[in-house]
């Protein structure tokens, strides 16, 4: 069997879902099971709902409620029309739309809205998607049958970026979706989305469909798990910000995980570990150019000296020095520690004799995290930096390759830099605004410039 994910933009319209269902009805001798994102938009636009309530501004909320509450119906009407599915999937996502109604009236009464109140309004997107692709399938003779995620997705209660529990979900895949494939139906559910062992509703983090899909391709034994998107498959940049990147047919394990660690978005970073520990090959493909090679990521892709650049934002260096520990024992297990105790986690990190540099994605806790590193030296916190990552199999061979990067990035303020220990990943720390040039510099080091 295949894992066959589609993301927002490939369930966005009505337009969009014809196209997944003949992706899907192209590969039903090879037991699809479907997992499927909200319509692209919808998570941020039931966040916002979920914000403007707790700030008490329930009319907003109520109309973004109904602007949603139109686009499912208008996709659903050209998708259905008068269908015998129709009327059960209207009924359905009626249903669904009064309750979130519902739920923003009772934040907007209570004033607030915690991390679980957010996955319950969030996890509606996905809901309403999952209800109307099955139907779509149907009509379209694919043997769809629609599938409660949470019912296999069983995770812990960290809200908004639950840690999914995967020998509950190889049973309940085992359990839930095994016979419906083996009795020649194809399972289509919501990505995304899970709940506790008490039965509340988590989500596994933004982009996290893609996670969805590697965790069911591991739980029964897929033989690939396909990511269909809106571009070509992973490119040597993101398209956005770099123009002439261009299409990597094939990539290693850990190189598409580095790169989706730092910035590369079509894939959530934790997409690759259940595929890896399998062996089972991912495929990332464009749904509006099915016909298109994608990119395959196994073991055993060409070992490249750079494969492709990533980046990202909003990244804060905090730095820590004292001549005093100049050869102190055990003061980097101090230094971590610290981190540990306070729930900030690392990224980078580079030492020197006097001092280590590290870098944190998440910058909430960290004034209690500056006091208690005080204890140990000199503490800096420099806000608004941006990692910039030059990843390949073989860069740590290629003195030439790093050469390059470096070079390449003349005249851009560095804070920080390091290589990876599996020497597979080079990190740059350079000010926020100058993410952008340093890809674009280092992409057309790599990759040559882009043609006009
Ligand atoms: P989906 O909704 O299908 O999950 P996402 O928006 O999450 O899609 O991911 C696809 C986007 O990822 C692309 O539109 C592209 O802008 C961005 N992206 C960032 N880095 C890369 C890369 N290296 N290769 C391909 N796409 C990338
Ligand atoms: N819909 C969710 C999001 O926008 C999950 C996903 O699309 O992967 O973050
Ligand atoms: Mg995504």
């Amino acid at each position: 069997m295949i894992v066959v994910k589609f993301g927002g933009t490939s369930v966005g319209d009505a337009e969009a879902i014809e196209r997944a269902a003949d992706i899907v009805k192209g590969r039903l001798a090879r037991q699809p099971a479907v997992v499927v994102s909200a319509l692209g938009g919808a998570t941020n636009s039931l966040l916002a709902i979920g914000e403007q309530s707790a700030k008490g501004h329930l009319i907003g909320a109520l109309r973004g409620v109904e602007t949603l509450r139109d686009r499912h119906f208008e996709q659903c009407e050209k998708l259905l029309g008068t269908s015998s599915e129709a009327s059960d999937v209207a009924g359905e996502m009626s249903a669904t739309f009064d309750e979130l109604a519902s739920l923003a009236e009772a934040l907007s009464i209570l004033g607030h809205a915690t991390p679980r109140s957010f996955d319950a309004i969030a996890a509606f997107g996905e809901q309403l998607s999952s209800h109307l692709v099955a139907a779509f399938f149907k009509v379209r003779g694919i043997p769809a049958e629609h599938i409660d995620a949470r019912d296999v997705f069983i995770t812990d209660n960290n809200f908004m970026s639950a840690e999914p529990q995967t020998d509950a979900i190889a049973d309940n895949a085992r359990d839930v979706v095994q016979p419906l494939i083996q009795d020649g139906k194809v399972p289509v559910m919501a990505g995304f989305i899970g709940r506790t062992t008490g039965g509340i509703t988590t989500t596994l983090g933004r982009g996290g469909s893609d996670y969805s899909a590697s965790l069911l391709g591991a739980a029964l034994h897929a033989d690939a798990i396909e990511i269909w998107t809106d571009v070509d498959g992973m490119l040597t940049a993101d398209p956005r910000v770099v123009k002439g990147s261009k299409l990597i047919e094939q990539i290693r394990f850990d190189e598409a995980s580095e790169l989706a660690t730092f910035g590369a978005k079509v894939l959530h970073p934790n997409t690759i570990a259940p595929a890896v520990r399998l062996g089972i090959p991912v495929f990332i493909y464009n749904s509006r150019n099915p016909d298109g090679k994608g990119t395959r990521i196994t073991f055993d892709a060409p070992r490249r000296a750079v494969s492709a650049i990533a980046g990202k934002g909003g990244i804060t260096l905090v730095k820590v020095g004292a001549a005093k520990m100049l050869f102190a024992r055990g003061f980097l297990r101090r230094v971590f520690e610290i981190f540990e105790k306070n729930g900030v986690s690392v990224d980078v990190v580079a030492t020197s004799e006097v001092s280590v540099s590290v870098t944190v994605d998440d910058p909430s806790g960290l004034e209690s995290l500056v006091v208690d590193l005080s204890s140990l030296g000199d503490v800096s916190v420099e806000r608004d930096r941006a990692i910039v990552a030059v990843v390949g199999a073989a860069i740590s061979e290629d003195s030439g390759a790093m050469g390059r990067a470096i070079s390449a990035l003349d005249g851009i303020k560095v804070h920080m830099m390091s290589l990876s220990a599996t020497g597979i990943n080079l990190t740059i720390i350079v000010e926020g605004d100058q993410l952008n040039p340093a890809l674009d510099r280092l992409h057309n080091a790599f990759f040559g410039k882009a043609k006009k």
